[in-house]
């Protein structure tokens, strides 16, 4: 019987918040004749506060930055679709993901990435990141119509992956999306510890590194 690893992308294979950052430096820079009024560590340290983290979609935090700066001679549609069309180009991986999936590739997982997003874009950063071809089955919620911490997408990629849910284990960031949505898919579940919370209650096991995955998985 196959076994699978089944994982978030945002925050757990992605480090958005260093993604985020190095994009908006290179956006500035790229478009600095409709921005030198703004002080760049302004224009980014301003972008990160609106964003939380991703919690909030780019449209609200570009038009926050058009209003808060005066930003006259671009608009936050042009600077919304420079980044949806530019940040493939700027995605930061967490320490050791290639050597992390070879490995459990090496040793015969299935892999999966549930995430919750807008589908093109979230392709993209999969692409971006260079990590398509080590994934059997690719979940994207604005392309399933259902989203994490629903039962339905987690069960939905398990049956594609032909893997029952106690084969299984879901790695994430988030608390509820993925690990009490996880655990109510019976999935086991291991939670990336981050700053955003302070515990993940349903979690089997916590890391700080994806490098630990493949011990803690001979473990279950
Ligand atoms: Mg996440």
């Amino acid at each position: 019987m196959r076994q699978a690893v089944l994982f978030d992308l945002d925050g757990t294979l992605l480090d958005r918040d260093a993604s985020v950052e190095q994009f908006v430096s290179v956006q500035y820079e790229r478009l600095a004749e409709h921005l030198s009024h703004v002080p760049k560590s302004d224009y980014i340290s301003r972008f990160i506060e609106l964003n939380c983290h991703g919690h909030v979609w780019k449209d609200k935090v570009y038009q926050g930055l058009v209003a808060e700066f005066s930003i006259e001679t671009i608009s936050w549609q042009t600077l919304l679709e420079d980044y949806e069309m530019r940040f493939q180009f700027h995605c930061v991986p967490f320490q050791s993901l290639p050597e992390m999936l070879t490995e459990l590739r090496q040793q015969g997982y299935l892999l999966g990435i549930i995430t919750n997003g807008r589908g093109e874009f979230q392709a993209r950063a999969i692409d971006g990141l260079g990590i398509r071809d080590y994934f059997d089955v690719v979940l994207i919620s604005e392309v399933e119509q259902v989203r994490k911490p629903e039962l339905e997408i987690f069960q939905r990629a398990l049956k594609r992956l032909g893997v029952a849910a106690s084969d299984s284990v879901f790695v994430g960031d988030h608390p509820e999306a993925d690990i009490a949505g996880a655990k109510g898919a019976m999935m086991k579940t291991i939670w990336k510890r981050n700053s955003s919370w302070t515990e993940a209650k349903d979690a089997d096991a916590i890391i700080d590194q994806l490098d630990e995955i493949p011990s803690i998985l001979k473990q279950f």
